[in-house]
C-alpha cells in the first residue's frame, strides 16, 4: 500500500496514508490552490468514539473538504515514569475505523502516521513552547513537563500542516484551553474548535487508558469521579447558597474517599473562562478531577452553571 515517497492511496476507502510530512505538504498545497479548506484532528491513536467524533463533526462542516487525522505518540509529553513505551498502539484497527468513517461521511481522511519521531522533531530540535502559569496548574502539577510537550508538538503540527480548523476534545479541557491561548498569543491561523466529551454507556469518559482498567474497576471505582462531579453539579446548581457555602460544600466533597483502590490526585473547581478561582460573578465553573483508579490515572471534568 505504501509507495517510495511514503505516500499511499487506497481510493475506494477514501483513506490516504502519509508517513512523511513532505508529500503530505505537497498534497495540501495542491488542494489549497484549488481553494479547498480542511480540518485537523491530532491524536495519539488507539482510536475510540471520542477521537472519531472529532473527525466526524469536522467533516459535517461544509467548509472542510477533507480531514487530516494524525496519529503520533509524542514522547515529549510523557514523564520518565509514565507509559510512553507501553502506550497502546492499534494502527491496523485505527485505519479500519477511519476508513469506515470516511465512507460514512463521504469525504477523504488523510492519515498522517509518521514513521519516526524525526518527521516531527528533526535531529537537533531544541525549542519548546510553554504557556506560562496555565501549564502548571491541575494536570501540570502532577505531570511536570506534560503541557510543554503538548504545546510544542501541536505548535509544530499546526505550522507544518496549516489546517484551517483544528478539533479537540473537552475531555482534556485544560489541554484545549492551553492550545487556544497558544494560538492566540503566537498568532497562529488555525481556528481551534472544542467538542464535547464522549462517554461509555456507564458515563465513564472514553479514554485510551481505560484499556488498563480491570473489568471490576471499569464497572466500579472508575465511575467514582463522574458520580462525584454529578453530585457537586446538582448541589451547586440547584441551590441558593452563597459563594462561601458553595466552596465549603465542594471542599467537603474532596474529603470523601473514592473507594478502597482509588486516590485523588486533585479535585478542583475553577472558573471555566479563566481557570482561576471562582468568584461571585462566575457564570460557569468547571469541576476538574484526576485520580488513580488502581494503577490507572483517569481524568474528567464537568461544567457547572452557577449564575445562569
Ligand atoms: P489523545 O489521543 O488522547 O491525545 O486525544 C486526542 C484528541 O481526542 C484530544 O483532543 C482529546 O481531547 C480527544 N478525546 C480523547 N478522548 C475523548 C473523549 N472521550 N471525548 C471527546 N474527545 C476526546
Amino acid at each position: 500500500m505504501k509507495s517510495i515517497n511514503g505516500f499511499s492511496q487506497k481510493r475506494q476507502s477514501m483513506i490516504q496514508q502519509f508517513s512523511h510530512i513532505a508529500p503530505l505538504q505537497n498534497y495540501l498545497a495542491e488542494k489549497i490552490n484549488e481553494g479547498q479548506e480542511f480540518s485537523f484532528v491530532p491524536t495519539m491513536g488507539n482510536l475510540h468514539e471520542g477521537h472519531l467524533s472529532l473527525a466526524r463533526e469536522s467533516l459535517k462542516d461544509s467548509r472542510n473538504s477533507f480531514c487530516v487525522f494524525s496519529i503520533f505518540v509524542n514522547p515529549k509529553q510523557f514523564g520518565p515514569k509514565e507509559d510512553f513505551h507501553n502506550y497502546p498502539s492499534t494502527i491496523e484497527e485505527d485505519i479500519v475505523k477511519l476508513s469506515s468513517l470516511s465512507k460514512e461521511m463521504k469525504k477523504d481522511i488523510l492519515l498522517f502516521y509518521p514513521d519516526n519521531q524525526q518527521e516531527i522533531f528533526p535531529e537537533g530540535f531544541a525549542t519548546s513552547i510553554t504557556v506560562d502559569g496555565l501549564s502548571k496548574i491541575l494536570c501540570g502539577k502532577q505531570r511536570k513537563n506534560h503541557f510543554k510537550g503538548v504545546t510544542t508538538v501541536v505548535y509544530r503540527l499546526l505550522i507544518l500542516l496549516k489546517p484551517h480548523r483544528t478539533y479537540m476534545g473537552l475531555k482534556d479541557f485544560q489541554q484545549q484551553f492551553l492550545i487556544k491561548k497558544m494560538v492566540k498569543d503566537l498568532l497562529l491561523s488555525s481556528e481551534i474548535i472544542s467538542l464535547p466529551t464522549i462517554r461509555e454507556k456507564s458515563n465513564l469518559a472514553m479514554s485510551s487508558r481505560n484499556n488498563y482498567l480491570t473489568p471490576q474497576e471499569r464497572e466500579g471505582e472508575a465511575l467514582c469521579l463522574y458520580n462525584t462531579m454529578l453530585r457537586v453539579k446538582h448541589a451547586l446548581e440547584n441551590s441558593s447558597l452563597s459563594l462561601k457555602e458553595k466552596i465549603s460544600l465542594f471542599n467537603d466533597e474532596k474529603e470523601k474517599t473514592l473507594g478502597p483502590h482509588s486516590k485523588w490526585q486533585y479535585l478542583e473547581l475553577l472558573d471555566s473562562e479563566t481557570l482561576k478561582n471562582i468568584t461571585s460573578k462566575t457564570k460557569t465553573a468547571q469541576i476538574f478531577g484526576a485520580y488513580l483508579c488502581g494503577k490507572t490515572r483517569l481524568i474528567d471534568n464537568m461544567t457547572i452553571y452557577l449564575n445562569p
